[in-house]
């Protein structure tokens, strides 16, 4: 199976529909979709994936890194810097949960682990991401600890 780079996808023909998706289809698959596959794994597996996505995307700075989560929608961050090796991450507008109705279950594994994707590359250190509040769990944010080793 050939491993594909963001060179390899980022051309886009859709000359009537443009590069937007509505966030309804990707809630969809990502809520429901992967969750009813991959099951009780999901967790863990859209961690991974979402840590792949971070480490492949570039930022050197904690400025790139507030910029490329921006950019690409998945929220709006609030980094805080807790000491050298722990920053709490708060998220607000999640592409996940923001507007869920509180259920007690937290999900947004694929977000914890782009942001610890994304800092890797910021920090040069390896980093471990928890999600800590959700929408889903009666916040209007999500927030994120994550600790650099
Ligand atoms: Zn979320």
């Amino acid at each position: 199976m050939k491993d594909y780079s963001i060179d390899d996808i980022k051309r886009i023909v859709r000359p009537n529909l443009g590069e937007e998706v509505p966030l309804l289809l990707f809630r969809i698959l990502r809520i429901i979709g992967m969750r009813s596959i991959l099951g009780e794994s999901s967790g863990a597996t859209l961690y991974m994936m979402g840590k792949r996505v971070g480490n492949m995307l570039p930022a050197r700075t904690m400025e790139e890194f507030s910029d490329m989560i921006r950019e690409l929608k998945v929220g709006i961050p609030e980094a805080q810097l807790i000491d050298e090796d722990h920053v709490t991450v708060k998220l607000y507008e999640c592409i996940t949960c923001a507007g869920f109705p509180n259920t007690g279950e937290m999900f947004c594994d694929m977000e914890s682990g782009i942001i610890a994707g994304l800092l890797e590359n910021v920090c040069g250190k390896k980093a471990r991401s928890t999600q800590t509040k959700s929408w889903s769990a009666g916040f209007s944010y999500c927030e994120f600890e994550v600790f650099l080793y």
